[in-house]
């Protein structure tokens, strides 16, 4: 990904830096050829920087570029199990994610972590967004996803004659869980993403409660992925599955929903982040009955949603880490609406705002393995840079508001300016 070869100073704003530190009033931020050189107040600038282009925060906020932790670029209006994995040709479904990818971008997202992709579309996403092909986040990748077989991800009846090959390797045992994973190793992703439990979603067989794959499958992902220097995360809502996930030596837990107390407190010895993406579960429950979900499917979100909600402030209360991402690109919870999961942690969950913005933006970046260069304003790190027209403290969904981003930058480069993407041409192709 290009880097700016000139010096921006973004004044005007307060500085939130990332770290959950208190605002700096009156701040700025200063890159120079793509790395942060200042961060601080304006009167104490360093000499130098009367030469530097100069972007006005307008009065706002100068942030860190938000981190999606849960990003799935593949998906698109998905109404149906069956939207995801056979609705549209593999063509068209990588059009979409570029398109998907732009749009993130434009939502002040700087970079995301992959929770799962069709095919193999996230590598190839991440290789033309770092030759400056196609506008988008800095991405960790995970390409296909790994279920046990009749788990959650194993809905293709018998008599269709199609098993899952596109969106995910269905496992039965260890061996077939290490062959799995060997075949993501040649794909070249870097976090192996699977399902240990089912989901409220599938109430009939493989509901929130339900196990879909074994501590020994479990474990056989993790010591083959370890061994290639790739990481490990799940869909873990059960508590069993939790447990197993932690004990087998995942490196991520997604949406940890129902937490006891051991669980909990294996959760923090190991220090493992959790990213609950819980506003999908308040969309599915509000908007459910219009895309035809059964009572039982609703029931078993309002479950999963006071669960979840529940375990993310006791993670978050006993220092554990939260990362912010959301399963976007459902019909009810569609793209473009990221922020919203910011918004719902403050004032559903009950968080404050500057806990949440460290969430989104440095735990964020401790995910995707980048804390050293991404995720917090701090000197010698890249450029990936928000800025906001009016004050994410005091309401934090003015995030939301595509508008109202003044600009987004990536290694001092603005890329988006109010919600409009900035394309350019000059891109080297390798
Ligand atoms: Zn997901």
């Amino acid at each position: 990904m290009r880097s700016a070869t000139d010096a921006t100073l973004i004044h005007n704003g307060q500085v939130i830096d990332g770290t959950g530190a208190p605002a700096i009033p009156d701040g700025c931020v200063l890159i120079e050829s793509g790395i942060i050189r200042y961060v601080g107040p304006l009167r104490t600038v360093p000499p130098g920087s009367e030469s530097a282009v100069r972007l006005n925060a307008n009065g706002g906020t100068i942030m860190p570029g938000l981190v999606e932790a849960h990003f799935h670029a593949t998906y698109f209006n998905v109404a149906a199990l069956e939207d995801l994995d056979i609705k549209y040709p593999v063509e068209y479904v990588t059009l979409l994610a570029a398109c998907n990818a732009r749009l993130v971008l434009e939502c002040g997202y700087t970079s995301a972590r992959s929770g799962g992709s069709l095919f193999n579309i996230d590598v190839w996403l991440k290789k033309a967004i770092e030759n400056d092909l196609v506008i988008g986040p800095r991405l960790a990748t995970s390409g296909r996803e790994i279920c046990g077989a009749g788990g959650l991800m194993d809905w293709n009846p018998e008599f269709r004659k199609i098993g899952m090959e596109g969106l995910i390797l269905l496992v039965n045992g260890a061996d077939e869980a290490r062959k799995a994973v060997r075949k993501l190793v040649k794909d070249g992703v870097e976090w192996v993403k699977t399902y240990p439990t089912g989901d409220a979603a599938a109430a009939d067989s493989n509901d929130h409660h339900t196990l879909c794959m074994t501590f020994e499958e479990m474990h056989a992902v993790v010591q083959t992925a370890h061994n290639h220097g790739m990481k490990v995360t799940g869909h873990c809502r059960a508590t069993a599955g939790i447990k197993n996930a932690l004990l087998a030596g995942y490196d991520a837990i997604e949406h940890g929903t129902f937490m006891d107390d051991e669980t909990l407190e294996l959760l923090l010895k190991r220090n493992v982040p959790v990213v609950p993406a819980l506003y999908f579960e308040m969309m599915s429950i509000e908007r459910g009955p219009e895309f035809g979900m059964s009572q039982a499917v609703i029931d078993g979100h309002q479950e999963t949603l006071d669960g979840g909600a529940e375990s993310a402030r006791r993670i978050l209360a006993a220092g554990g880490r939260l990362g912010m991402g959301g399963d976007y690109g459902f019909a009810w919870n569609p793209h473009g609406d990221y922020a919203k999961e910011l918004s719902f942690f403050v004032n559903y969950v009950g968080l404050k705002p500057l806990d949440v913005i460290k969430c989104a933006t440095q735990t964020g970046a401790e995910i995707l393995g980048r804390e050293h260069e991404l995720g917090t304003l701090a000197v010698g790190k890249l450029g990936d840079v928000l800025v906001v027209d009016g004050d994410v403290l005091a309401d934090i969904s003015i995030l939301q508001d595509r508008k109202r981003l003044i600009a987004v930058l990536q290694s001092g480069i603005v890329k988006s300016r109010c919600g409009v993407s900035c394309l350019s041409g000059d891109a080297v192709v390798s």
